[in-house]
């Protein structure tokens, strides 16, 4: 699932490449991908053109000229694929559609922009969407109200982090981290990668861990995320950045995804175990419950 580094290196992406241009045509493959009527695209998103992209949580903001913004949420296995004539990106769940041509049967939603340059929301599994929403109600008191603080802004720091997991103190602190009203944007991946940077084991209940590992774990989060970033987030073989670069995050994973290989702190196999419903990578050797 695409976690806070992919929407994130999406966001910036898209930034560089779809700016000022205006939306001329729209095509609703898959009408559940894109609730919105049909009257609603043609009055609120034909004409007008992107002002800003934003990002909350894993939810991708696209701003308009008017008073309403085009709000995505990829879920399992949504992505996002901007082709024009000079340029292809796409980014967000790793498969062959990001470099494949396009229509394919996992394309659900065609924005057609005035410059003829197109940009393609698949989603192969369906539980992403596309929403139409007016600017004022994407607020933290209204929209965004049950997320919790991003973690990679300045005013998120050790103090915020520790008040937020104190409200769930006998949950695991790998819940903790899935849960998006405690901390937002993190997922299986990026929670995993977390924790083991940490030396914390998942299953952890927030009452046990002490003011130490908490400082660890936050120091984790934010140096986990910045790496993924750095790296264009998360990746398989055909994942691509704007400039065409693949990412390579899950090449350096230290844990996600690595059951059976040796871990890179100590040697011993990693295992996947089952943690707040999740498949869940840890050393056990680096990893002790409490
Ligand atoms: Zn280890």
């Amino acid at each position: 699932m695409p976690e806070l580094p992919e929407v994130e290196t999406i966001r910036l992406g898209l930034d560089e490449l779809i700016v000022g241009k205006t939306i001329d045509q729209v095509l609703v493959i898959n009408p559940s991908s894109f609730p919105n009527k049909s009257v609603e695209v043609d009055r609120y998103l034909i004409g007008a053109s992107v002002e800003k992209l934003k990002r909350r949580a894993k939810i991708l903001i696209i701003d308009l000229s008017t008073e309403y913004a085009l709000v995505i949420h990829l879920k399992m296995t949504g992505q996002l694929v901007y082709v024009n004539h000079q340029h292809r990106f796409g980014a967000g769940h790793p498969n062959d559609s990001l470099v494949g041509s396009l229509p394919d049967k996992s394309t659900r939603v065609i924005l057609h922009f005035d410059d003829n340059s197109t940009l393609f929301f698949n989603d192969q599994r369906k539980f992403g969407w596309v929403k139409i929403l007016p600017k004022y109600l994407l607020t933290d008191t209204n929209f965004f109200k049950l997320y919790g603080p991003e973690p990679l802004q300045k005013k998120f720091n050790l103090a915020t982090f520790k008040s937020q997991l104190l409200k769930h103190s006998k949950t695991s602190i790998k819940a903790a981290l899935l849960n998006q009203s405690i901390i937002a944007g993190i997922g299986n991946i990026y929670a995993d990668e977390s924790l083991w940077l940490a030396r914390i084991h998942p299953k952890s209940l927030i009452i046990d861990l002490t003011d130490d590992d908490v400082a660890r774990l936050f120091k984790s989060i934010i140096a986990v995320l910045k790496l993924s970033l750095q790296k264009g987030g998360s990746t398989s073989r055909n994942y691509l950045d704007a400039k065409g670069n693949k990412g390579n995050y899950l090449k350096f994973a230290n844990v996600y995804g690595r059951e059976g290989q040796p871990c890179l702190n100590c040697g011993q196999p990693i295992i996947k175990i089952r943690v707040a419903s999740r498949g869940t990578h840890i050393c056990l050797k680096c990893q002790q419950l409490k």
